[in-house]
């Protein structure tokens, strides 16, 4: 089968791979599409350590062939997802107080085991979440990651209908962010973008306020237009959003960190202690979350928007990434390969 591995010189690669046989609790998934996620640009890029070798792909949805004994969860010609949240242990602190994400042993797909951008993949059936009927495969691939995430992020932020929330970086999860708040929680949003294109895409699905933080200060505009925002959801990839992010929300406020720059962000501590700031990091979300987030895209209060490409296209997709040439996903299709 043809898949999409990192390889030693930082960039992604097609190559004919050999699937291994399915083991006891497995389920084998013949793939139709995988969204590709600024992670996948970080791990091929060794931000988190050399994984060369690896199939990459954390927004994966297949159609299951078959399963090995003993699983019930799922059945053959039933879709499901390859999520970055692979698999736990089932039974330490975390996974048992529904924050199975920070599972010591967790295994991410596409970084510490093969994920979806390829033909067929391998999956712990258990962990994998079905795809509800209504729902196409190439929107639920949205969901996976940046659907989810955002949802999650949003939900741990413990805002109020009503309230104000700040979305800094309006790509692939900023926009899917925007369409939770908006439609899902019911809040009002502050889209942020250094790329006037992503703010014009954020006003066309509803933002209420946008803001270029390279011709306005977001701090100084969030505050004197609503008193500073209940919260900041950050998934700008640089230092600079979240530091604008501390600032601009109001005493009291929670700045939840999505975005990945390998970098630290700079702390007042007196504005923590004297305002009452929280900072929270969010991660992915747990199969429930997953459930619920497809559950909303299956109602149609969040549209994912992407463009299918082919395998072969996965380093020009990097650049154009990179480039903030993206609208939405770019989700490779993995069926006619
Ligand atoms: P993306 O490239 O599609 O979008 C990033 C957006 O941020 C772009 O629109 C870009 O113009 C904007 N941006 C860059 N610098 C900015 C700044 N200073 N201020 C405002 N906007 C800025 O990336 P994505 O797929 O949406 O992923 C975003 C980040 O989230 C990545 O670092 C990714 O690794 C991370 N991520 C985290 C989780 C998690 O579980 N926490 C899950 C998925 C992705
Ligand atoms: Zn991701
Ligand atoms: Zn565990």
């Amino acid at each position: 089968m043809k898949a999409i591995v990192a390889t030693e010189n930082r960039e992604a690669k097609v190559i004919e791979k050999d699937l291994r046989e399915l083991r006891s609790g497995e389920a084998l998934l013949d793939m139709e599409c995988c969204g590709v996620c600024h992670t996948d640009m970080h791990v091929k890029n060794a931000d988190f350590g050399d994984v060369t070798g690896r199939v990459l792909g954390h927004e994966g949805i297949g159609v299951v062939k078959e399963v090995a004994e003993g699983v019930t969860s799922l059945k053959p010609g039933d879709r499901a997802s390859v999520a970055w949240f692979f698999e736990g242990c089932g039974h330490c602190e975390y996974c048992v107080t529904g924050r199975e994400t920070l599972c010591r042993s967790a295994k991410n797909s596409g970084y510490s085991v093969d994920g979806g951008m390829s033909e067929q993949c391998i999956v712990t059936a258990d962990y994998a979440v079905k795809v509800p009927d209504n729902l196409s495969s190439a929107a639920a691939s949205s969901i996976t990651c940046a659907g989810v995430t955002t949802y999650k992020a949003i939900k741990v932020s413990n805002t109020q209908a009503g309230d104000w929330i700040i979305i800094s970086g309006m790509g692939g999860l900023g926009n899917l962010a925007l369409q939770y708040a908006k439609n899902v929680f019911n809040l009002k949003v502050i889209a942020v973008d250094i790329n006037e294109a992503q703010l014009d895409f954020a006003k066309e699905m509803g933002a209420d306020i946008c803001i270029n933080p390279l011709n306005e200060d977001l701090a100084k505009v969030a505050q004197e237009k609503v008193g500073g925002a209940h919260v900041a959801v950050v998934t700008a990839v640089g230092k600079a959003a979240f530091n604008a992010a501390v600032d601009a929300v109001r005493a009291g406020g929670t700045i939840v960190a999505v975005g990945l720059p390998v970098e630290s962000m700079d702390l007042s501590i007196p504005r923590l202690v004297l305002d009452g700031i929280q900072v929270i990091g969010s991660l992915v979300g747990t199969r429930q979350d997953l459930k619920e987030s497809f559950q909303f895209a299956a109602e149609g209060k969040v549209v994912p928007k992407f463009e299918m490409r082919s395998m072969e296209d996965i380093n020009d997709i990097f650049t154009e990434m990179e480039e903030g040439k993206i609208k939405g996903r770019m989700v490779i299709d993995l069926k006619n390969t």
